[in-house]
């Protein structure tokens, strides 16, 4: 059924009753994709109902019930954890798990994160926590690293364990988060004592805070001279993070990490806020569930992950789902490199036994049997390339600029700018807010910086629809991966100029083709005959591929390169005149005016193909 007309534009219509379920974070084009409507179109009928939205923003729930009432569609907003519960539903396990009884439920150690500003002492931070050996444990130091690592503390005259995600940084803490899952129960902010609150603290609170996760402050390098841990709880302040001392309820602790003091006071601190601030209690006695944290794939033993055990207990033998992954657990191997029977809630283990490599952040279930691991797998993964797919749809590249635009998906083309070095991201971004396309699409640059392209960039990318531009830096390994199957386009560039003519093409519609050399044949000279009417004629076998009339081509002698661009201009066998002659025949070559020959020379043809971008 069509709509009458609202605005001008034309609906497919739903009959009132008609569901249509969106995943959390859909755009208006998702939406049309279901409805078989024009994107455009739908941004116009919001706009008649007094919404503003571009084609491809996120919409919220209210304004998708709006949109829905006035197209007569029941639009229902499923969140990741809903679409998991209901995959699962169909299989009979039951993910909710909210419902233990009191009784059934245990302590479990929190799961702690470190996050802080560049070279604030994460990563050293991390070290004395493994270090500290708080209490000695029998098994000694850790040795390998998996992603996690368990310690245990004395508190209040009992001994407490606690799980550490071994990763500095909030990267992961974001990636994680993006795909739902909820890893971190409590953060340690680090903050370096002689440089205060940088950047990036305050990135790493506000993911914090949105993620409703408390923090602890560790006020780190008071060895320092000029330390001054005073001012970073001042300054910090100003972010809600107000000190216990001050009246506030956020603990601050003055480390510092290198020489291994206070470490004990850092941990004791975050249980203190676990307890008072969370409910950390868990049902060992049921089927194990969690997230993977880490996962590779190991030359001798295959695929591995790192999973934190979130409810229930694992044991060898299981069989799981991790995202797309299946498999029967083999063996599990904790921190220390021992091999572990069983995991209980907060207790990261590495797996082997998967049939492929599940990604960070990955929930895992046990399943009742392999069967039915495996099945959960496939829905899974044809869930995800579904939603890649649509995704890779939905991201704007700079050839189909014009196009998005044309279509009223685009008026702001949002480029993210990394680059080797300070001065060559300034100028590079001075240089294209300079250029001028006139007022139908704007030029902004949504984030900048120095060093290579991080997975933190290509999300921020895949959230605002933003093209990112490699200044003498690249994405690289698993980052390339991701940016390739999140569909963002990355552009490399080692010249500004060449940069800036590119965007401005691409803002103006007029992007040219690239080209790349197709080599077609080669062809080595026998024999030289003069010719007064029509010049040299290299009499030729065909060594490879074929020799064709017309075709440009290159002389090497030895090796190097004599001349170049060259034309066959004449091509025969025997007395007669041919249009190409193939691999292993002999031909005369006739190069035209060009008439430095020799025996022995190469003549290897090509032709200019026309690359497709990628
Ligand atoms: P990250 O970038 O936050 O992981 O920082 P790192 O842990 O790599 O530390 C950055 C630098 O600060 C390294 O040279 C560390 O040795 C140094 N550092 C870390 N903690 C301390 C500390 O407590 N005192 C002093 N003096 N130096 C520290």
């Amino acid at each position: 059924m069509q709509a009458p007309s609202i605005g001008g534009v034309t609906v497919p219509r739903g009959d009132g009753s008609t569901v249509v379920r969106v995943r959390r974070g859909s755009s208006l084009t998702d939406f049309a994709d279901r409805i078989n409507a024009n994107p455009a179109s739908l941004v116009t009928v919001l706009f008649h109902l007094g919404e503003m939205a571009t084609a491809t923003q996120s919409l919220d729930e209210d304004t998708f019930k709006v949109l829905g009432a006035e197209l007569g569609y029941d639009i229902q907003v499923v969140s990741p954890e809903e679409e998991e519960q209901e995959l699962f539903a169909s299989f009979n396990i039951d993910l909710e798990g909210e419902d233990y009884a009191d009784e059934e439920l245990q302590a479990r150690p929190p799961v702690v994160t470190v996050m802080g500003h560049v070279d604030h002492g994460k990563t050293r931070l991390l070290d004395a926590i493994r270090n500290a050996n708080v209490i000695a444990t029998e098994a000694g130091g850790i040795t390998q690293h998996i992603g996690a690592y368990q310690v245990a503390v004395e508190h209040e005259g009992e001994e407490r364990k606690l799980t550490v995600i071994d990763t500095p940084g909030h990267e992961a803490f974001t990636a994680m988060r993006a795909r739902g899952a909820k890893v971190t129960d409590i953060a340690i902010l680090v903050v370096a004592a002689d440089d205060g609150v940088m950047p990036q603290t305050i990135e790493a609170l506000n993911h914090a805070q949105a993620a409703d996760v408390p923090i602890v402050v560790a006020v780190n390098k008071i060895d320092v001279d000029g330390a001054n841990p005073a001012k970073v709880r001042q300054q910090l302040t100003e972010y809600n993070l107000i000190a216990e001392e001050y009246g506030g309820d956020t603990m601050f602790v003055d480390i510092s990490a290198k020489q291994g003091q206070n470490i004990d006071q850092l941990l004791e601190a975050v249980l203190l806020t676990a307890d008072a601030a969370l409910d950390l209690r868990a049902n060992p006695e049921t089927d194990a569930r969690g997230v993977a944290i880490e996962a590779n794939l190991d030359r001798g033993r295959g695929a591995t992950a790192t999973v934190l055990v979130q409810q229930g207990t694992l044991r060898v033998g299981d069989a799981i789902v991790a995202g797309s992954a299946h498999g029967r657990v083999r063996a599990m191997l904790d921190e220390h490199g021992k091999q572990v029977k069983e995991a209980t809630p907060s207790r990261p283990v590495q797996v082997l036994g998967l049939a492929s490599v599940p990604r960070a952040g990955d929930t895992f279930v046990v399943a009742p049997d392999d069967r039915t691991a495996r099945q959960i797998a496939e829905k899974r993964e044809a869930a995800d390339r579904q939603a890649s797919l649509a995704k890779a749809r939905k991201r704007i590249s700079l050839e189909d600029l014009n196009e998005a635009l044309a279509a009223g998906k685009v008026e702001t083309l949002n480029l993210i700018l990394k680059g080797d070095a300070s001065g060559s991201v300034e100028a590079l971004e001075d240089a294209l807010l300079q250029i001028d396309v006139g007022d139908e699409v704007d030029l902004r640059i949504i984030d900048r910086g120095v060093g290579a392209i991080t997975m933190n960039n290509i999300n921020l990318a895949v959230a605002s629809n933003a093209v990112i531009i490699g200044f003498n830096v690249r994405a690289e390994g698993q980052n390339a991966e991701y940016a390739d199957r999140e569909g963002v386009e990355i552009r490399y560039y080692s010249v500004i100029y060449q940069a800036i003519e590119e965007i401005e093409a691409a803002l103006k519609g007029m992007l040219k083709p690239e080209f790349e050399e197709v080599e077609l044949g080669t062809a080595e000279i026998r024999e030289i005959f003069r010719s007064s009417k029509f010049g040299n004629i290299a009499g030729s076998i065909v060594r490879s591929g074929e020799i064709r009339r017309g075709a440009k081509a290159r002389i090497t002698r030895d090796g190097v390169v004599v001349s170049e661009n060259v034309e066959v201009a004449g091509l025969r066998r025997f007395k007669d005149d041919v249009t190409e002659v193939r691999e292993g025949f002999e031909c005369g070559i006739n190069l035209g005016s060009y008439n430095d020959l020799q025996v022995g020379d190469l003549i290897a043809t090509y032709e200019m193909r026309e690359k497709p971008r990628d």
